[in-house]
This record gives structure tokens, C-alpha cells and sequence, in this order.
């Protein structure tokens, strides 16, 4: 079982995962599992391979853990975190620590081996976004968990280690820092203004456009003023919703559509960089809604974080937002 340990100096837990422990030769990065559909645990007809499925969109005559499916939810087979057991948190002088209870979970996009979520159609990608919020609310109706995290890493230096177009979720014990922090900055701003810092950038990127990719009906997808990472893009609803388990089925169609979009001109832009995906959301327990704001955050691997970047918490970003999202707008055809 892996244990949670938290840094007494900055809050932040580490997962650190016994079984995974190994000699350090085991550490080299691992080929990912590539091209051709026979040894592939993802592709229709390999469900045998795999945990058994939490949850499957499927055709009414097919069987679970069989073909048939169009979207494919099973627990990952090396989880970071292990759904049984009860959450034992202890303490020994400044150090406090907790059993490695969470959920893991992958996303099996699509039952042919397609190596890219935009790809798929847009009702595909309108599923895969159904069962996003299926399963966050279902792991959110379990009391031990606190966060839910959806992502995807896709290609190797992004962690991926099979191409097979997936995404994974990851239910937690505590709140991580990351969210905590953009919660705490967000609810800072909200005591000063009264207003959710969120809608403000969206209002403000509207208004001077230049670092605007897309802006449609419902969404916005834009790179942040003090962007980490060249070509780093949010997508961001106009509305103020706070939970993205709480997605109204009308938005579905649209996110579907600007995902499909944004990653289709990335992927052309920068011929296919490897990337991470990740869904910021509230806190499953945290009621209030007057001040953060989900979004989804996407960071093309193009660049390296180094010895600076570690030391620092600076990232040295070589491309201004303006000019990649102008790159990125203007390529039309894209
Ligand atoms: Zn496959
Ligand atoms: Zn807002
Ligand atoms: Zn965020």
C-alpha cells in the first residue's frame, strides 16, 4: 500500500508508492506501448486484459468486459492510489502521513486504436465528456475523498506509457496544493472585489483579445497572461460554474466542440507535441460557489523544466501568449 506524506514545510503531500519501489535501472523511461492493435489492453476484443470496467458506454446487446463499447471506464492496473480501506492518518512529531487510499481510474476513449482524442467525432467526445462527469460524481459521493482530478498525458515525456487515446481520473484524501493555492488566490481576490477572479479574466481577454484562441457561445479557450509554458491554453466557461461534475448537459455539445477544436490546432500547429490535459475543479466538499471557477488547463510538452524552474518556482516561457495564440488563431485552416 502506498502512504501520503506531507512536506512540513510546504503542505504539499507526496504519494510515495511502495510497490512501485524499485532498482534504480527500473526507472528509465518505459516505451510506450505503440502501433498495432494485438498487444494493445485498450483496443475492442483485448477487454480481457484490463480490470474489470467500472462503467462502459455500450450497445444494449453487448456484455460487460466484452466488445460492444464505445467508451470504457476500468480501474487502472497500477494505481497510484488503492480504492479499499479506510483512511488512517497519523502523526509523529511534525510529520504527519496517511495510508494510500484513492481511486484510479482510466478512460478508454474509443474501442479502435486511435492515438488522438480529436480524432474522434464530436458526439464521441460529447460521451467521453458524459462519463467525465459520471464518474466524478460518483467518486464524489464517496466520503473519503475530497478532489477528483481528470487528465490526460498523452505521448511519453507527457507520462504516457500507451497511446491508445485514454484519460484518467484520480480521486484524493486531501485537497492538493495546486488547488488549494488557486483557491486561495481566487478567494483573496474575491474578499477585495467581490467578484470571481475568473469571470474577470475572461472579461479582460475578451475585451483586448490578443491572447484569445477561440471564443465561442459558451467557452473561451485562451493562453493565460503569465503563461508557464509556450502554447499553454485554458478553456474556460463564460458561465460561472463552479463544479464541473454540475456541467449542464446543454454545455456538453460545446465543450465537446472547442475541445475537439483546440487540440486539433495544436496538434497541426505544432505537429502532434506530446501534452497534459488537466480539469481544475472545486473541492467535492466545498459548497461554496461565489469565487472559484473549473476550467481545463492544457501544457504542450515543448519545453524542458530545468534546474531554474525546480529551484525557483520561475518557469522561462520563450514564447509570448500574444504571438502563439496569434500563430494559432490566424492558421485558419487549422
Ligand atoms: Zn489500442
Ligand atoms: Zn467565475
Ligand atoms: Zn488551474
Amino acid at each position: 500500500m502506498s502512504e501520503l506524506r506531507k512536506d512540513p514545510i510546504l503542505g504539499r503531500w507526496v504519494i510515495v508508492a511502495e510497490e512501485r519501489a524499485k532498482r534504480p535501472e527500473d526507472f528509465k523511461i518505459p516505451p510506450v506501448v505503440a502501433k498495432g492493435s494485438a498487444n494493445c489492453p485498450f483496443c475492442e476484443g483485448n477487454e480481457g486484459i484490463t480490470p474489470p470496467e467500472i462503467m462502459a458506454l455500450r450497445s444494449a446487446q453487448s456484455k460487460p468486459n466484452g466488445p460492444g463499447w464505445q467508451v470504457r471506464v476500468v480501474s487502472n492496473k497500477f494505481p497510484v492510489l488503492k480504492i479499499e480501506g479506510n483512511l488512517d492518518k497519523r502523526g509523529k512529531g511534525i510529520y504527519d502521513r496517511m495510508n494510500g487510499i484513492g481511486a484510479h481510474e482510466v478512460i478508454i476513449e474509443t474501442p479502435q486504436h486511435l492515438t488522438s482524442m480529436s480524432t474522434l467525432p464530436e458526439e464521441h467526445i460529447q460521451n467521453i465528456i458524459l462519463v467525465y462527469r459520471e464518474r466524478m460524481l460518483d467518486l464524489k459521493k464517496d466520503g473519503r475523498f475530497h478532489f477528483g482530478l481528470i487528465f490526460k498525458n498523452v505521448g511519453d515525456i507527457a507520462g504516457a506509457s500507451l497511446e491508445h487515446s485514454h484519460s484518467q481520473i484520480v480521486a484524493t484524501p486531501i485537497v492538493p496544493i495546486r488547488i488549494n493555492q488557486e483557491m486561495t488566490g481566487a478567494k483573496a481576490f474575491y474578499d477585495y472585489r467581490g467578484r470571481c477572479i475568473f469571470c474577470d479574466i475572461i472579461a479582460q481577454e475578451l475585451d483586448e483579445g490578443e491572447r484569445i484562441v477561440i471564443d465561442d457561445e459558451h467557452f473561451v479557450a485562451f493562453m493565460p497572461f503569465a503563461s508557464r509554458f509556450p502554447f499553454e491554453i485554458w478553456i474556460v466557461p463564460k458561465q460561472h460554474l463552479t463544479h464541473f461534475e454540475n456541467i449542464p448537459q446543454s454545455l456538453i455539445p460545446s465543450l465537446a466542440h472547442i475541445l475537439k477544436k483546440v487540440l486539433t490546432k495544436g496538434e497541426k500547429a505544432l505537429n502532434h507535441p506530446p501534452y497534459n490535459l488537466l480539469v481544475h475543479t472545486t473541492p467535492f466538499d466545498v459548497k461554496t460557489t461565489e469565487y472559484y471557477h473549473w476550467h481545463i488547463e492544457i501544457i504542450p510538452r515543448i519545453t524542458r523544466v530545468a534546474g531554474f524552474e525546480w529551484g525557483t518556482g520561475f518557469y522561462i516561457n520563450p514564447v509570448p501568449p500574444e504571438n502563439a495564440a496569434a500563430f494559432l488563431r490566424e492558421a485558419n485552416n487549422l
